[in-house]
């Protein structure tokens, strides 16, 4: 249960003279701050700190913690962000000392253990995508996006060829478009067929030889997989353009098929979806890219190499024409180990079922559902799928928020809402391979009942939370960070 008192303010509990550790005098010499720090540098007054106790503090900010759901708490659908349940054998390996105490600046003959790792990560990530070069530098898959147009470009320049358009599907995720305008080029958004697929006919109508780039999710952001893919491919390549898959639905699909084997001539992977990374909320990532063996020469570096007459030696080397670092040191390393821990105790044959899990899953959930949220486009999906609340909407004025809202009174964490915008209404669910079918039950089950209570109920749902339904967009732009109540 909730504790409503973690939404009272530190500032309420505060007592004149409570305080935590009282410390003895001091018998060494001591000086007047003034003495020691520049005046500029000096506050006027002492900040106004809440006077608490210790327990206080830790009581007030531990129940504040649990306010919160989480892949730890909580079964958590949220559509296209694939919140699986992270291990925790992974957490405690990536903080073993030979790892999470070493430090970049130390030489590359005390670090070749890390090196080692990060080598085998490479091979391990251009073997799933088929794809032949890495870099893990990107710490996040949107900074993939960027550092892969980044290479793209760096490889027409100097190749003579001006190429100016990023094309992608109106089904693209956000980051997408806001990649190619980031990396300098003009962005062209396709309207996707009435199948949500890619369109055939729109695609040739915009692809000439100032196609840079052709960016698709695939399976795409409907949960379907594009069965005119190497169509798509053969006709971006017939142009000159570069095809760039964006991997956050890899977790439909590894081990299966491979963007490689596709037409796909780079891509990014979003190691904290899918070989888990605790995330949510921003962060942290890691977002390595995969590109062709024409495109090495422009990776970002420091690629990790292995030495030819000397397997056990590895160095760092920066590729010839590189386009630079885009990140610190080795990228996220916390998170690029804790990915590396998920593939190797997987292996090969456990990535696949890892897959075949998440796509049985999906659909299981997709058929418990069908008859109350019709999914409008595709039969069958890959690891997650669009729910429409359209008729729900029409019929009684529930809306697929009031749904979502609802959810978070009965324990389920709510799935992504009104994305992606070719569904009206759209609810976009992803259960992930990690969930047992009694949870897949109890939340169809719940959906259910939701979908039965009065529209009066569900508009201002949640009734359990501390704060019910702020402004999102006044939420989002002007939070209360700073608050001090009237009591
Ligand atoms: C999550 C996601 C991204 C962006 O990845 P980040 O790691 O959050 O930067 C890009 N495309 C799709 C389809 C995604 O779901």
């Amino acid at each position: 249960m909730r504790n409503t008192q973690a939404t009272e303010l530190l500032f309420d509990l505060a007592q004149p003279g409570r305080r935590a550790a009282i410390f003895p005098e001091s018998d060494v010499d001591t000086a007047a701050a003034s003495e020691c720090i520049p005046a500029e540098f000096l506050a006027a007054a002492a900040p106004e700190l809440p006077e608490v106790t210790e327990p206080d503090v830790i009581r007030h900010f531990t129940n504040l913690s649990t306010l919160n759901m989480s892949v730890d708490t909580h079964f958590y659908p949220l559509g296209s962000c694939t919140m699986k349940y992270n291990p925790k054998r992974h957490e405690r390996l990536a903080a073993l000392p030979g790892i999470g105490d070493l430090h970049p600046y130390q030489s590359e003959d005390q670090l070749q253990g890390m090196l080692a790792i990060q080598y085998e990560m490479q091979e391990m990530l251009a073997e799933i995508a088929g794809l032949p070069a890495v870099s893990l530098q990107p710490a996040a898959g949107a900074q993939g996006e960027f550092t892969a147009l980044l290479v793209a470009s760096a490889y027409f320049k100097d190749r003579g060829e001006n190429r100016t358009k990023v094309l992608f599907p109106s089904s693209a995720h956000g980051t997408n478009p806001a990649s190619a305008a980031l990396a300098g080029f003009e962005c062209v958004q396709l309207k996707d067929g009435a199948d949500g697929f890619v369109d055939l006919v729109e695609l040739k109508a915009h692809l000439d030889d100032k196609t840079a780039v052709f960016m698709i999710t695939n399976p795409n952001t409907l949960g379907l997989f594009e069965s005119k893919i190497t169509q798509i491919a053969d006709l971006v390549h017939e142009v000159g353009g570069l095809v760039y898959i964006d991997g956050a639905n890899m977790n439909a699909i590894l081990g299966v098929t491979r963007p490689g084997d596709f037409g796909g001539d780079m891509m990014h992977y979003n190691v904290h979806k899918t070989f888990t990374g605790p995330h949510g909320a921003g962060g942290p990532g890691a977002g390595p890219i995969a590109v062709r063996d024409f495109l090495a020469d422009y990776l970002p570096g420091p690629i990790v190499s292995r030495s030819e007459s000397d397997t056990e030696t590895f160095t760092m080397t920066t590729p010839a024409k590189s386009i630079g670092r885009v990140r610190s040191f080795f990228g996220n390393v916390g998170i690029l180990m804790r990915g590396y821990f998920y593939l190797r105790t997987l292996g090969a044959k456990g990535l696949r079922e890892a897959s075949e899990d998440a796509v049985l899953n999906a659909n299981y959930l997709k058929a418990l559902l069908e008859d109350v949220l019709p999914v409008p486009h595709g039969n069958h999906c890959m690891h997650e799928f669009v729910a429409s609340a359209s008729d729900l909407q029409k019929e009684r004025g529930i809306s697929a928020m009031d749904i979502a809202k609802r959810l978070l009174d009965y324990g389920f964490h709510a799935p992504t809402v009104y994305f992606p915008l070719v569904v009206s209404d759209a609810i976009m669910i992803e259960p992930t391979e990690t969930e047992s079918k009694a949870t897949l039950e109890a939340f169809a089950e719940t959906i259910r009942k939701i979908i039965g209570e009065p529209a009066e109920t569900l508009h201002n749902a949640p009734h359990t939370t501390p704060v019910s339904r702020p402004d999102d967009v006044r939420a989002a732009r002007k939070p209360i960070l700073r608050w001090r109540s009237e009591k």
